[in-house]
């Protein structure tokens, strides 16, 4: 249901938003920033539904509507969503997708007096998309309104975010998670191990719940395991090569995140809790020099970045795994 309640934390964003909708004065375009799994995409398609609305509450998407019902189906005429395509090879959006959606917003609108479009993944739009974006945004069709999704706010060309404003989605806290989740019928304990390892994203909550839990943090811990015992040889990596490159690049954006996450309490181990604080006993095994650990996280970085490339994502995989052992096997 598109409805404000069912929106977990960001209390004062919401009421930001709904203020707008309600004095009519929501921005023709504007950014949603915060990392994968917050919210904004389900935020950004409440404001939509709600700006669509033919009896709008308090900001609020009546939900009984045509225009309410036409939203939640995803079949309005006057509602828009371009996202990011998933290859093999790569995540993006492309020029044609933008061109697609310029045609639809040159129309008039439909059922409305007014035309949303949602860009989600709105820094993986390529550089001729994002620039055939901003003429559009330079210019708008009138009662048109943009909502551009991000979790990388400065990879988008300086001079869209220039023409947006911008609305911080801050990571959920573990509690809120928690309490999310529980509210879902998730037993406490099992919660509470999820919100820890979704660190502030609700999205990746529900996801590492669907998927069966802690797996991914497992083999990441247990791929650094076997690094620091020096029992990593050229075959383990071309099975996991050969096993990954099975993945999503977004899941093997995650097995990375949680990797760079691990090194991190490996390093602070003994002056701060660690984030994986229900791994600590197996932490305090691993034995990595704190200069290979900021290393290993400078590799992970750039492997990371390098993910929204057309790089082959098994290639990816081996280079990645060899360089945190050759940074674990050098002087
Ligand atoms: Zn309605």
């Amino acid at each position: 249901m598109l409805t404000w309640e069912n929106l977990f934390g960001h209390a004062a964003t919401k009421a930001y938003l709904k203020k707008n909708i309600v004095e009519e004065k929501f921005p023709h375009a504007v950014i949603f920033s915060g990392e994968e799994g917050v919210g904004k995409r389900l935020a950004a398609e409440i404001c939509a539904a709600a700006l669509l609305c033919e009896n709008p509450i308090d900001g609020n998407p009546c939900g009984v509507c045509e225009s309410c019902h036409l939203v939640s189906a995803r079949s309005h005429p006057d509602f828009y969503i371009v996202e990011a395509e998933e290859t093999k090879t790569s995540r993006n959006i492309k020029i044609g997708q933008i061109r697609n959606m310029q045609s639809e917003a040159a129309l008039r609108p439909i059922n409305s007096d007014r035309r949303v479009i949602i860009i989600d993944g709105a820094e993986l739009m390529n550089k001729a998309a994002a620039n055939c974006l901003l003429k559009t945004i330079e210019e708008p069709p009138s009662q048109t309104i943009f909502i551009l999704l991000t979790a990388s706010r400065a990879s988008l060309l300086m001079t869209i975010r220039s023409r947006c404003r911008t609305i911080n989605f801050d990571k959920l806290s573990n509690e809120q998670i928690r309490d999310a989740l529980t509210a879902q019928g998730v037993e406490e304990q099992e919660a509470q191990r999820l919100a820890i390892i979704a660190d502030g994203s609700f999205g990746r909550a529900l996801k590492l719940k669907d998927s069966g839990g802690a797996q991914l943090r497992e083999a990441a811990l247990d791929t650094l395991e076997k690094i620091s015992r020096k029992e990593f040889s050229n075959e383990d990596i071309f099975k996991a090569g050969a096993e990954m490159s099975d993945w999503s690049r977004e899941k093997f954006a995650e097995f990375l995140t949680h990797l760079q996450k691990i090194l991190r309490d490996i390093c602070f181990l003994e002056v701060s809790e660690p984030h994986n604080f229900d791994l600590a006993p197996r932490l305090s095994q691993i034995k990595i020099s704190e200069r290979k650990i900021f290393l290993m996280i400078e590799a992970g970085a750039e492997f990371h970045k390098r993910l929204n490339s057309n790089a082959n994502l098994r290639l990816l995989v081996e280079a990645y795994l060899m360089q945190i052992r050759k940074i674990h096997r050098s002087g």
